[in-house]
């Protein structure tokens, strides 16, 4: 199936390996029509975009589009940071981007202690086993809750990877806010039961690749076989069967910038 746009991808900005040129090159060759470039955000401690990139990056993703003349996005992917919300984009850059993503990553930066540990202890359940306590799954619960009504956050990434909140509530809180829920091509990360109990709360999904090579770029098969597995219709995806999904930064600029 072919994508209305890959959303997600990464390259040699943060941990990918191709160049923006070829992220959109190959996208023009499979027939994509809207390819996202979405480093890691600035907040990322180890391979995080660093500002003083950031006017190189979005110049080079401008001409990318010339090169082109596909619609290449100028994107980011945040870290949610803790349980004040903070995400990567600040009000003075969504001039220059025109789509935020976002979603726990263990080596951001934290704002508190408490967030540093909750993000840490995750991750080694997620890896090592173990039950997260109640508290643990309030606090990242709150953390996407916070980061998704602070922000005009698109598109959660790879929701309750490496990390353990109640995906139902923070998929009542996209709803609401018109987030997208991102159902990733890289690997699945909610089981069948947590994506059928996500579904029912009316949420929109997006399907992408999290491509971090040009030989992933439009790969979501894994994503879809899961969705068709568990009976949730194709029709609840934003960016399939000719759909545009309507993005929340954009609204955003349309009436405050
Ligand atoms: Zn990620
Ligand atoms: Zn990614």
């Amino acid at each position: 199936m072919i994508l209305t746009g890959d959303y997600h991808t990464h390259t040699v900005y943060s941990d990918g390996e191709n160049t923006i040129s070829e992220n959109a090159a190959c996208a023009k060759e499979l027939g994509i029509g809207t390819i996202a470039i979405t480093e890691h955000g600035f907040t990322h401690l180890v391979f995080g975009l660093r500002r003083k990139q950031k006017e190189e990056y979005v110049r080079e993703i401008h001409r990318a589009r010339d090169e082109t003349g596909i619609n290449v996005l100028v994107g980011i992917e945040g870290n949610v940071c803790g349980l004040a919300g903070r995400s990567d984009l600040k009000e003075e850059d969504y001039a220059d981007f025109d789509i935020f993503l976002a979603g726990f990553h263990l080596m951001s930066q934290h704002d508190t202690p408490r967030d540093f540990f909750n993000s840490t202890r995750g991750y080694f359940k997620y890896h090592w086993g173990g039950k997260p306590s109640a508290r643990l799954v309030a606090d990242t619960t709150r953390s996407y809750i916070n980061a998704i009504q602070k922000n005009p956050i698109d598109v959660i990434t790879h929701l309750n990877y490496e990390c353990f909140a109640d995906a139902v509530e923070v998929a009542k809180c996209c709803r609401d806010e018109g987030t997208y829920i991102e159902i990733s091509g890289k690997k699945p990360h909610l089981s069948d039961e947590e994506l059928v109990a996500v579904a029912e709360t009316g949420v929109r999904f997006l399907v992408n690749s999290d491509a971090h090579s040009v030989t992933r770029i439009g790969d979501v098969a894994i994503a879809l076989e899961q969705l068709q597995r568990v009976g949730i219709p194709f029709d609840r995806v934003d960016n399939i069967e000719g759909r545009v999904p309507v993005f929340r930064l954009a609204q955003y600029k349309e009436r405050h910038l």
